[in-house]
């Protein structure tokens, strides 16, 4: 049996990352749990860690220099082991139902920080090609969960992603920007809200620059980031 497997319930069940006991209700077992990357000090504007902090949490210098189109980012945990892995096998490996387990971590997350809340979450949408070869959206997956764990809506139809683009990953830091520059466009839905992008990942934050851009053309107030891990 695979370790992967999604066993839901209030049994005690197995741990998704060691296959050891997890308490029940939980998909990790207390180990694993204490080992996943929180992010300590992070740029309050893009997350960015690693970075050393004044005590009056001036953003980081990627975002004095040229401030992103959202107001602030909030990352579950860093981009590392073991987390990268629960995302890869999302993604890559059609471990849907992780989906879950990243989902309520984020959402868990964000309901400790209390910030105020957005009036609208909406998922970093994949281009059509991307999701025909996939099969599912995985940051829709994953907000599913935020969504329904905070009480908010959940708009999936109303930003799209009009041009493919590489994948940030593969490309150069240097060509980031403008490989996503144009690629999402909003419709008149976001009027006057506060919207909440959640995605699975940030690597260099211009994806999410990029829809938080398009949703203040279409009239958005005000957008924030949500994602599970920052690089
Ligand atoms: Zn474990
Ligand atoms: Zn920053």
């Amino acid at each position: 049996m695979s370790i992967w497997k999604w066993q839901p319930g209030f049994w005690p069940t197995s741990c998704l990352l060691c296959a050891a006991r997890a308490p029940a209700g939980k998909n990790l077992c207390p180990e694993c749990e204490r080992s996943l990357p929180r992010v300590e000090a992070a740029c309050p504007r893009c997350a960015a860690h690693g970075a050393v902090m004044g005590a009056d949490r001036a953003p980081c210098g990627e975002c004095q220099k040229d401030p992103p189109a959202f107001v602030f980012t909030r990352a579950a945990f860093r981009y590392a082991a073991p987390v990268d892995r629960l995302i890869q096998n999302l993604k890559y490996h059609g471990r849907l139902e992780l989906s879950r387990l990243l989902g309520e971590y984020l959402a868990a997350y964000l309901q400790a920080l209390n910030d105020p809340l957005p009036d609208t979450v909406v998922p970093v949408p994949l281009h059509s090609s991307r999701l025909r070869e996939r099969g599912y959206t995985q940051s829709l997956e994953i907000a599913r969960f935020v969504a329904r764990a905070l009480e908010l809506p959940l708009n999936w139809k109303d930003a799209q992603r009009i041009r493919a683009t590489t994948p940030q990953t593969e490309l150069p830091r240097d060509r980031r920007r403008g490989n996503v520059r144009g690629a999402f466009t909003a419709g008149p839905a976001f009027a006057g809200q506060r919207v909440a992008i959640v995605d699975d990942v940030m690597t260099s934050g211009h994806t999410a620059d990029a829809l938080a851009d398009s949703l203040l053309r279409s009239g958005a107030v005000e957008v924030r980031v949500w994602v599970v891990a920052r690089a």
